[in-house]
């Protein structure tokens, strides 16, 4: 038997999805900037997952598939393996499911985001990243548990869950002429396709990776996943060194193309969103937004979105402020 987390998703799965996180997740909102509008000769439309709960679009995968748990396996509750934004998604799904939660963490992991997942109600367990392999460790303590492990992306309910963010996105602003969404592991990137597929079949999707990991430009370009070492980037959340399982078909099959964009660019993008939008968005939350930018040529005056309509999804905000202000003074 094929396990329903491995089946691929469809579009019905992310329209089931909107209804279980209907009056749990945020319908967040879609904000426009006059004076990049200007700028670029285009019509941006921004979604903004940062205001999303925990921060980041990823609650709605989490909680998408945690509600799918059977009577047992909400007993034995939920484990996972990341020290970023899933982890927050999986503790307060499970709180708010009812159900214990288990993350697994570098120990060297940033103190505040042990105590984001532990805040949530989660326990966390941290592990050695250079002598232990955090797969084995969650498989492990999976089975002595009795938990059933979520992945932060190649997992079907996961995937079907981060689709509604384009689905809210495309049923506000249905006509738009292209998407642009950021990649890690292919998650959102591969929900949105399902949803854009299906709502806005015109619409062109592309996806934003940063420059020093653009393994999924190379996992296109040569038509099977291409697995790199793990990369040096600010966009912390898109470090996925490979894509899934399930994420590299919908990719391939359906993504307009995969663009990338490099650390500075990322660090314009978040100072426009603070100074012009007010919004506080994470490096890897700017990954869709600088690759617009670059896109349009604006720098060589080409204006290649000219008279275009343009969605653009914002995925987090969850940001060291130490660091933020870093970013923003440089
Ligand atoms: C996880 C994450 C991503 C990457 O998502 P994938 O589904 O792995 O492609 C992008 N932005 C933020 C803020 C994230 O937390």
């Amino acid at each position: 038997m094929t396990l329903p987390s491995l089946t691929p998703p469809t579009y019905q799965d992310v329209v089931a999805a909107a209804e279980r996180l209907s009056g749990v997740a945020h319908r967040t909102p879609v904000k426009r900037s006059a004076h990049m509008d200007e700028r670029l000769g285009a019509k941006l439309f921004f979604k903004c997952e940062n205001l999303q709960r925990t921060g980041a679009f990823k609650f709605r995968g989490a909680y998408n598939a945690l509600a799918q748990f059977s009577d047992e396996q909400r007993k034995g509750g939920v484990l996972t393996f990341s020290a970023g934004n899933h982890a927050q998604a999986i503790a307060l799904s499970a709180r708010l499911l009812d159900m214990p939660a288990l993350v697994v963490m570098p120990e060297d992991a940033a103190h505040s985001k042990m105590a984001a997942s532990r805040e949530y109600g989660a326990q966390v367990v941290t592990y050695n990243r250079h002598t232990e392999d955090r797969e084995a460790i969650s498989q492990q303590l999976a089975r002595e548990r009795g938990m059933t492990l979520v992945p932060p992306f190649d997992h079907a309910h996961v995937i079907a869950g981060q689709g509604t963010a384009a689905l809210e996105l495309l049923q506000e602003v249905p006509d738009l002429d292209y998407l642009f969404v950021c990649l890690g592991g292919g998650g959102l990137l591969s929900g949105s396709l399902l949803a854009a597929q299906a709502l806005a079949p015109r619409c062109k999707v592309i996806g934003v990776e940063p420059e020093t990991a653009n393994d999924a430009q190379q996992s296109l370009r040569a038509g099977h996943i291409v697995r790199i070492a793990l990369p040096q980037t600010i966009a912390d959340g898109a470090q996925a060194q490979a894509l899934g399982e399930l994420t590299f078909p919908i990719i391939r099959d359906h993504a307009e193309d995969i663009i990338t964009v490099s650390d500075q660019q990322l660090i314009e993008a978040l100072r426009f969103f603070a100074e012009r939008m007010k919004l506080v968005v994470e490096p890897t939350g700017a990954l869709a937004f600088a690759g617009v930018q670059a896109f349009s040529g604006e720098d060589d005056g080409a204006k290649l979105l000219q008279g275009e309509r343009v969605g653009i999804i914002i995925s987090g905000g969850n940001v060291d402020l130490a660091r933020y202000s870093r970013f923003l003074a440089d």
